[in-house]
């Protein structure tokens, strides 16, 4: 029997087995704990799969499969609409299980509640735009007794891997453009947090998914994931997480499609015309989002010396202002991290970048699974601080005389998804945006902007594919040429 959730937690997924494989949700051999990172909390306890789940899951994925590619694409839209309703309908639960097993503030997972409606309201719409084109076959010799057309069609059975600190949207944006496109897909959360993903799956089964079409697969990844991520009839992993848990499934998935949405380590400029208190508290804002947990969030801040302390003081008051405690209290800005072993590594970070010369603007002190949003300055560049992602409330300011060299500091870094800059001057902006080496660069936002319909991913090592529901489906889709000869 599952354990019963404390009173105040959110009463799901405990009662029930939690992997869901050929069509019904079975428990497994060994469970593991699901705790509130904030009060250590326990919420529920879900199966641990092994490699013979993985089998299973397999087997019936690939028949959904099949039952996926059967389904018109208007009929992939309905159940993606109905989904979507669904969720609407059912927001405040599901943005209370995300705080409940994440830490997320509760207005953050409303937040992300409502951007993954979007995200599958965006995949619907993408089914209903799967076509390909015609092809100008007589404009070469040879070509002229010829005409066709591509088509898209679905690459399988695709493995969607996801980190934790969005498990809900993260899962949409695999789930939604993945049946968009007809595939099939395992799912694997997060270990510590799969009970929000456990929800959608209800949620899109519900909605008239075909049973075998979703197997979602809970426990951790070390135990099972090679033999997922390995199989030949994996089609495609699609992984959002660490690099070097994305390097481990590279090197295990061989040769297959893969997509990786890994990490980063976010540069903001602030130029001398900017904004200077826009600018500041978007930069707080972006650094300290989710407390830090955001493959977008600011980690490194360049600003122009001639407006360098008055951003400072700026930032740091912003900051200051901030309420640090209990994640479900709507009137909190920063909750716990997801693990005290993580706030302890940020502690360690900082202890490290305070012996090599930093100082500490505000924050610093470690609380349980709280690290408060903390500021440095004067950080050398080989700190942990500056060269690693920090996935953490941590952010480095640094003045700077010449664009140029701020833009060559904000790309000496080996991961990076977006870069920004706040700046009052048209050519400026330009030449940051040519300049920055970023997937995205955000021209006065933070680097944590994020619409789901624009492309999103990596633009550094590591990074392939992707994401944003219309460019997602074409990297889970195969084009094929139908050619036809009159002669
Ligand atoms: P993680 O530790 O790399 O885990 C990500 C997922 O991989 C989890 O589901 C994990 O399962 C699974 N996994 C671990 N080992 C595996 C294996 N051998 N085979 C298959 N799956 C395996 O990342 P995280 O701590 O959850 O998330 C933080 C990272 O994600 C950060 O680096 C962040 O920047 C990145 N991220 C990137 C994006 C983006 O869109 N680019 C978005 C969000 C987060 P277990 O939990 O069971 O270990």
């Amino acid at each position: 029997m599952l354990a019963q959730p404390p009173a105040h937690a959110p009463a799901h997924a405990v009662v029930r087995p939690s992997l869901h494989i050929a069509g019904a949700w079975r428990d497994g051999a060994t469970r593991m704990d699901v705790r509130n990172p904030y009060d250590g909390s326990l919420i529920a306890q879900v199966a641990c799969a092994t490699p013979a789940d993985v089998d299973d899951a397999i087997a019936s994925a690939l028949v959904g499969q099949r039952a996926m590619a059967a389904l018109t694409t208007g009929e992939r839209a309905a159940i993606l609409h109905r989904t979507a309703d669904m969720l609407a309908a059912d927001a405040a639960r599901f943005a209370a299980m995300i705080t409940a097993e994440t830490g997320k503030i509760i207005r953050a997972a409303t937040k992300e509640v409502s951007r993954a409606v979007n995200t599958l309201r965006l995949s619907a719409e993408e089914a209903t735009r799967l076509s390909g084109e015609t092809i100008a076959f007589d404009s070469f010799p040879g070509g002229e007794t010829r005409h066709g057309f591509y088509v898209y069609e679905p690459v399988g059975v695709i493995a969607a891997i996801t980190p934790f600190n969005d498990p809900l949207n993260l899962a949409c944006h695999k789930l939604g453009p993945a049946f968009a496109a007809g595939n099939s897909v395992i799912l694997k959360p997060a270990d510590q947090a799969p009970l929000t993903a456990i929800m959608l799956a209800e949620l899109l089964l519900a909605a008239g998914l075909p049973a075998d079409a979703l197997n979602l697969l809970t426990g951790r990844g070390g135990d099972f994931g090679t033999a997922l991520v390995a199989s030949p009839d994996i089609a495609m992993v699609s992984f959002t997480g660490g690099a070097r848990t994305g390097e481990t499934i590279a090197r295990a998935a061989g040769i297959k499609r893969i997509a990786m949405e890994l990490g980063a380590n976010a540069a903001v400029i602030v130029a001398a015309d900017a904004d200077i208190g826009k600018a500041a508290d978007a930069c707080a804002s972006g650094a300290f989002w989710a407390a830090g947990q955001n493959c977008i969030g600011v980690q490194r801040i360049f600003v122009h010396q001639s407006i360098y302390a008055a951003f400072r003081d700026r930032m740091v008051a912003t900051t200051e202002a901030m309420v640090v405690g209990d994640p479900m209290d709507p009137a909190t800005d920063i909750g716990p991290m997801i693990a005290v072993g993580e706030a302890e590594r940020m502690a360690a970070w900082t202890d490290e970048a305070v012996a090599l010369g930093a100082r500490v603007c505000t924050g610093g002190r470690r609380d349980g699974a709280i690290f408060p949003p903390t500021i440095f300055e004067q950080a050398p560049p080989d700190a942990r601080i500056v060269r690693q992602e920090a996935f953490g409330p941590i952010v480095s300011l640094f003045p700077y005389a010449d664009l140029d060299d701020a833009i060559a500091a904000a790309n000496a870094v080996d991961h990076a998804i977006h870069a920004a800059i706040f700046t009052a001057s048209l050519r400026d902006a330009h030449h940051a945006a040519r300049g920055l080496q970023a997937a995205g660069v955000m021209i006065n936002d933070s680097t944590d902007y994020r619409l789901d319909a624009m492309p999103f991913g990596g633009a550094r090592r590591g990074n392939m594919g992707r994401e944003g529901v219309r460019f997602a489906v074409r990297e889970m889709s195969h084009t094929k040429v139908v050619c036809f000869h009159e002669g």
